[in-house]
């Protein structure tokens, strides 16, 4: 297995409290990098905290509060990290959910929210941390994107339109920052096992009857339903990894691209 060290050098995840960030800061974490995490909800925050202290008890880490949505918020996050770590070599942009709405039932402010979420969630972090990227020596900003991008749902009409456009984000991204070397890619990903998937699953043993499938069968189920050749969800881990090859020099030669991490599920060529 090929072994990177990371020592010395500092990653941002944003949303890194539940899912894949989470999962992301722990590979970050193992290679022995320094890490900034953030969330809006001061428990779930506190609780990844203590999970990732407990495993790495010497790791470098700063938890805050910090919704990336907010331009103070973002700000006052860089300036923590900036104090603290005194530079950024790799930001993960991965905050944000999906919105489940058909063109019928979506309100202009529903529009609205949703393009703000997946434009905003990079725009203010990448621009509030590219001063410190700018100085680093191999520096990369990686996006959390979807499949959706490619491949839209009509279910989730304003999710998949705002996908698209952070694709061709992410390619305008890479081309104006290249030359301060600054690679930018994103992961299109499918479905994979996380905090809103659980939570989804919460609302469905509450309205089952009995007897009601376990998270397993409940999530293979959908699986089937969908034509996902792999069968199952991905797990957390798996996008993390694609995150982690993005953001390191692992992958020093690709910019404006993405890795799609989806099971098969996606139809193009
Ligand atoms: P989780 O709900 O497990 O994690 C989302 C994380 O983002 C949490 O830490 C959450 O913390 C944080 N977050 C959400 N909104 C904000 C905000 N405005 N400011 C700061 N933090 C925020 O879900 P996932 O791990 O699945 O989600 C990660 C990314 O992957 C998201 O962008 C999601 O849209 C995307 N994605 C996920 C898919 C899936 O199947 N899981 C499919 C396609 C895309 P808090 O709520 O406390 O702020």
């Amino acid at each position: 297995m090929i072994q990177i060290d990371l020592s010395g050098q500092v990653a941002v995840v944003t949303g890194g409290s539940s899912g894949i960030g989470f999962a992301t800061a722990r590979l970050f974490l193992q290679a022995g990098a320094s890490v900034a995490i953030c969330g809006r909800d001061a428990e779930r925050l506190e609780a990844a905290q203590a999970a990732l202290a407990t495993e790495f008890p010497q790791a470098q880490l700063l938890a805050a509060r910090c919704n990336v949505l907010d331009e103070n918020h973002v700000n006052a996050f860089a300036s923590r990290i900036e104090a603290r770590f005194g530079r950024v070599d790799m930001l993960v942009n991965n905050a944000g959910q999906g919105r489940v709405s058909t063109f019928a039932d979506t309100a202009d402010d529903a529009w609205r929210d949703e393009l703000e979420l997946k434009y905003f969630s990079i725009i203010r972090p990448t621009r509030a941390f590219l001063p410190m990227l700018e100085d680093a020596p191999a520096p990369a900003i990686v996006c959390v994107n979807s499949l959706l991008a490619l491949q839209p749902e009509p279910h989730m009409v304003a999710t998949s339109s705002a996908r698209a456009g952070v694709l061709s984000l992410v390619k305008s991204l890479a081309t104006e920052l290249a030359p301060q070397r600054i690679r930018v890619n994103s992961i299109l990903i499918g479905i994979v096992e996380s905090g809103q998937w659980k939570r989804r699953y919460q609302d469905y043993l509450q309205q089952a009857q009995d007897p009601r499938q376990s998270w397993q069968e409940w999530t293979g189920e959908l699986a089937r339903k969908k034509n996902i050749p792999l069968g199952r969800f991905g797990l957390p881990e798996e996008a993390a990894q694609a995150l982690f090859y993005l953001a390191t020099t692992l992958s020093s030669y690709t910019t404006g691209s993405h890795i799609d991490v989806s099971g098969g599920f996606a139809r193009h060529v």
